[in-house]
């Protein structure tokens, strides 16, 4: 059995990049650039105020000021400083000539309409110069970024509309097992709800990626054959839950196969999610997730995510926060990696949840996130500085 980070290695490497597309930048969250964006113009393109206030020479600020415009933003100035005068400035609008500083209209009082009196010490200017942000040219925005809304305040800012981004992979989601009705219906005596299916939906989602799904296969070989055949055929990446294991009805890793996939693993040395299986064939790919919903979700987690990433240009690196454990913590069983539940307590420790194993879902409904335990350690001391992965 190969540990979880070769199964990491494999599955990241196994990841072959994405062609690009051109979309409009306003349509691009949550997709990754193909391309450097610069800059057209420089930010800011003129002198301008950063406050509203009164432009002025800060050589004249001990003496009373007389005021001679008054600058809307949008609007050139008319009129240059000259000694002991002023205009009032608004905040963005176009510095006039003569003037080297900004003060603030609350930092003043007029004497009436046309002068006003300086009331602090002065120091700074409450000028933006020119391109002291961006020079025209600038990079501003790299390859491979991912893009939230604060890149779309840049992509606007610079007048970058059209970009080219990664393709998304075309993903499908099958859940196997002939106990499984959708969330909708309430389960008779042998039956349980489909969590996984939901479940692998949005954390697809999550990512920004829609997905197909294909709906629950029974553990017969006909269903499950032509489920799978509908996702190879329509697909790139097909997400499999259940039917992976050691049991009777475990067909899938076979079916797989007779398609001509390639395993590249099955079966890992992690806890949750043991019989994780992943398959290739050309550019298509298959991950048989375990049935157990923690299982299905860690694994989907650990290993989907980032090879999806991959493929579209990003190196995904999960949100780590590090911690002392609340009190100590033993396992049983040090043979394989362990994901533990955890919450953040109010002392910024870490402290593990009641988890009674990988069909314990509700238990990581309440985790801030999981904690590692590597192969060959089985005891975590109170105190001890650790990763928490959050999700
Ligand atoms: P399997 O890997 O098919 O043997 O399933 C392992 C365990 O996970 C069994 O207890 C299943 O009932 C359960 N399970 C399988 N698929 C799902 C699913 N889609 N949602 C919730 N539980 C599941
Ligand atoms: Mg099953």
């Amino acid at each position: 059995m190969i540990t979880f980070e070769e199964a990491y290695k494999i599955v990241v490497e196994a990841s072959q990049l994405i062609d690009t597309e051109t979309i409009t930048y306003n349509r691009s969250l949550n997709r990754i650039l193909a391309e450097d964006v610069k800059s057209d113009i420089d930010m800011p393109p003129f002198d301008k105020s950063s406050v509203d206030g009164y432009a002025c020479r800060a050589a004249d600020l001990k003496n009373e000021l007389t005021l001679i415009e008054i600058i809307a933003a949008g609007t050139i100035p008319n009129k240059e400083i000259l000694e002991n005068q002023c205009s009032k400035i608004m905040t963005g609008a176009m510095l006039p000539k003569g003037a080297d500083a900004v003060i603030m209209v609350e930092d003043t009082e007029t004497t009436d309409n046309k002068h006003i009196k300086y009331l602090k010490e002065y120091s700074k200017s409450n000028i933006a110069y020119e391109a002291e942000d961006i020079k025209k040219g600038d990079i501003v925005l790299k390859k491979g970024t991912l893009i939230k809304a604060h890149h779309i305040a840049v992509l606007a800012e610079v007048g970058k509309t059209e970009i080219e981004v990664y393709k998304q992979p075309k993903i499908a989601v099958i859940p196997t097992g002939d106990e499984l009705v959708e969330p909708e219906i309430k389960p008779k005596n042998t039956q349980i709800r489909n969590s996984n299916g939901a479940q692998m939906i949005a954390q697809i989602q999550e990512i920004g990626i829609p997905v197909n799904y294909i709906g629950i296969a029974k553990d017969t070989e006909n269903d499950t054959f032509n489920k799978i055949k509908k996702a190879i055929d329509e697909n790139d990446i097909i997400l499999l839950s259940g039917g992976v294991s050691m049991g009777d009805f475990d067909i899938v890793p076979k079916i797989i196969e007779n398609f001509g996939f390639e395993t590249l693993f099955h079966n890992v040395a992690v806890q949750p999610g043991k019989p994780t299986l992943f398959s290739r064939k050309g550019n298509k790919f298959i991950f048989g997730l375990p049935g157990n919903p923690v299982s299905s979700f860690m694994q989907l987690n650990l290993l989907v995510k980032p090879f999806i990433f991959n493929m579209m240009g990003y190196k995904f690196v999960p949100k780590n926060i590090k911690m002392p454990l609340e009190k100590d913590y033993t396992r049983k069983n040090p043979n394989r990696m362990s994901w533990i539940p955890v919450v953040l307590t109010e002392n910024g420790t870490i402290l593990p949840i009641e988890y009674h194993g990988s069909a314990h879902l509700n238990s990581i409904a309440y985790a801030d996130g999981f904690i590692a335990i590597p192969v060959g350690v089985n005891t975590l001391k109170k105190g001890e500085i650790i990763h928490v992965r959050q999700i």
